[in-house]
């Protein structure tokens, strides 16, 4: 299996740390190097984690605890995968700032799925507030792929 991609940019005093593959067991190596190289405001982008399994939360999880002490963290952008994490998982947002999120989205009419982004002072969003998005196939008024008070009970936790 692939491994995850670790890609680090910094900014002003923030540190933004994209994430990308699968998060799995096998992340525990590619994330522990970082545990003492991280500056002191660390932004996760976490669109591009496309699965994660047991073992991943909890090497995740592990990994967070290592390095949120002393540490601001904040989330960008959350997969799908990674929100579906967040909403069983409460220690995978344990003094994490969720900035974005991004929202599955599928056409009613011909299946077609894409993704939209929502931002923190959006959470938790309902249906009825999500902006009209229209199928780029069929011109169809999208819908989300599944119930956002679901969607975002992670967020109604916290608030
Ligand atoms: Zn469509």
């Amino acid at each position: 299996m692939r491994p995850i991609i670790v890609n680090k940019t910094q900014k002003g005093d923030t540190e933004y740390v994209h994430v990308s593959g699968p998060l799995n067991e096998d992340a525990t190596v590619v994330l522990t190097p970082h545990k003492t190289t991280l500056g002191k405001k660390v932004v996760f982008n976490l669109r591009d984690i496309d699965y994660i399994n047991s073992s991943g939360v909890r090497v995740w999880v592990l990994f967070l605890r290592d390095i949120r002490k002393d540490r601001e963290i904040f989330y960008e952008e959350c997969s799908p995968a990674i929100v579906g994490q967040l909403n069983i998982v409460s220690s995978m947002i344990e003094h994490v700032q969720v900035l974005s999120v991004q929202i599955p989205l599928q056409c009613p009419a011909c299946r077609t799925e894409r993704l939209d982004l929502a931002h923190a002072g959006a959470f938790p969003l309902a249906n009825a507030q999500l902006k009209a998005e229209v199928c780029p196939r069929c011109g169809e008024k999208m819908e989300p792929a599944e119930p956002l008070d679901e969607y975002f009970e992670f967020a109604a936790i916290r608030i």
